[in-house]
């Protein structure tokens, strides 16, 4: 921590600032300049007392923390890239990029099935589906629940696919867990921190969506909740923020990429669907994140987008999805992954 004192400041009051900050366990190095002095504290700003108190003293003009507040998601913590494996042997994080491809909401059997084998054949490699939907209006489809989840299990049995699927409440971490191989956070969920910890203490792999109007640290703070309750399996998923544009339907935050890779060892998914709301550009984005260095995409995916029972509008078709898995190739190759 840095800590400026006003100018003018006596040598008393001074002292006292000095003998707070070794009281809270930091070791004070004072720099005197012409006009004010600086004090440093030295310590771990993450396990001593917070000294963010000494703003309110008289003498004091500013603290500023140097240390960050994450820890075990920051590449200090873990300097080589992390993997996440799900399935048998589907590696997250690795040489290939993973493509996640299913409907937003889980609505029939065929409509999944149908779906899961056609993503299977383009080249998805995990499935995804929506069996609890957090919609913005109670009076819009909640999603099948139970149901949903035995669906997705068939579709696993029938495709080997691993899944993902999203996890809305605590009470239902158990079973989600059972039926899925990932369970996604979602954006409205993303500072729920115990459902957080318990999605981690399932042990399954956990993609934390960033919420709609979250700063990268929260964010990273967010990713920190699972990593310290003992689960290292953790994605994070950019799909896009609330800006004033309104083109979109969000505004995907591509430049969430090479900062996550930066501060962390985590693999980074990019959801192109929700992050724009729109199926016309979701093979622009899909080509942007791959340059970007995305480790994986969300894409969402429907027999028949115009009946589809949640974001329609975003939606791919099985042709389109294979349409954009072959124009993806070239991209992967420039981007030195498979
Ligand atoms: C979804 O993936 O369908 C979804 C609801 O995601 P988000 O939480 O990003 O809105
Ligand atoms: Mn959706």
């Amino acid at each position: 921590m840095i800590i400026v004192l006003k100018p003018r400041i006596s040598r008393k009051e001074e002292a006292a600032v000095l003998s707070e900050i070794r009281k809270l366990g930091y070791k004070p190095h004072v720099m005197r300049g012409v006009e004010r002095t600086v004090i440093g504290a030295i310590g771990d700003e993450r396990t001593h007392h917070n000294l963010e108190a000494l703003t309110a003293w008289p003498q004091v003009e500013s603290v500023t923390p140097i240390q960050k507040r994450f820890k075990l998601v920051s590449r200090e913590a873990h300097p080589t890239n992390s993997t996440v494996t799900v399935g048998d042997g589907i590696v997250i994080g690795g040489k290939k990029l993973q493509v996640m491809a299913g409907p937003c909401s889980v609505e029939s059997e065929k409509q999944l099935l149908t779906t899961a084998h056609a993503v299977k054949k383009a080249g998805a490699t995990i499935l995804r589906g929506g069996a609890f939907k957090p919609r913005t209006s109670p009076y819009e489809f909640q999603g099948l629940g139970r149901k949903g989840l035995k669906l997705l299990a068939k579709a696993r049995r029938e495709t080997g696919l691993p899944v993902i699927t999203e996890l809305l409440s605590e009470d239902h971490a158990e079973l989600v867990a059972e039926y899925s191989d990932i369970l996604q956070i979602g954006t409205r969920n993303a500072q729920n921190f115990q459902l957080l910890i318990a999605a981690a203490k399932t042990g399954r792999a956990v993609l934390l969506k960033r919420g709609l109007a979250m700063r990268i640290e929260e964010w990273l703070l967010a990713g920190e909740y699972v990593l310290s309750n003992e689960n290292p399996n953790l994605l994070f998923c950019e799909r896009g923020i609330r800006t004033f544009e309104n083109y979109t339907r969000n505004t995907l935050d591509l430049s969430a990429v090479p900062i996550i890779k930066r501060e962390s060892h985590c693999p980074v998914v990019i959801d192109p669907s929700q992050g724009s709301g729109r199926a016309d550009l979701v093979g622009s984005l899909c080509k942007g994140a791959v340059a970007m260095g995305a480790d994986a995409l969300l894409i969402e995916v429907h027999p028949n987008p115009a009946e589809a029972w949640s974001d329609g509008a975003q939606q791919l078709t099985l042709e389109g999805f294979a349409r954009l898995m072959e124009e993806l190739t070239p991209f992967v190759a420039a981007a030195g992954r498979e």
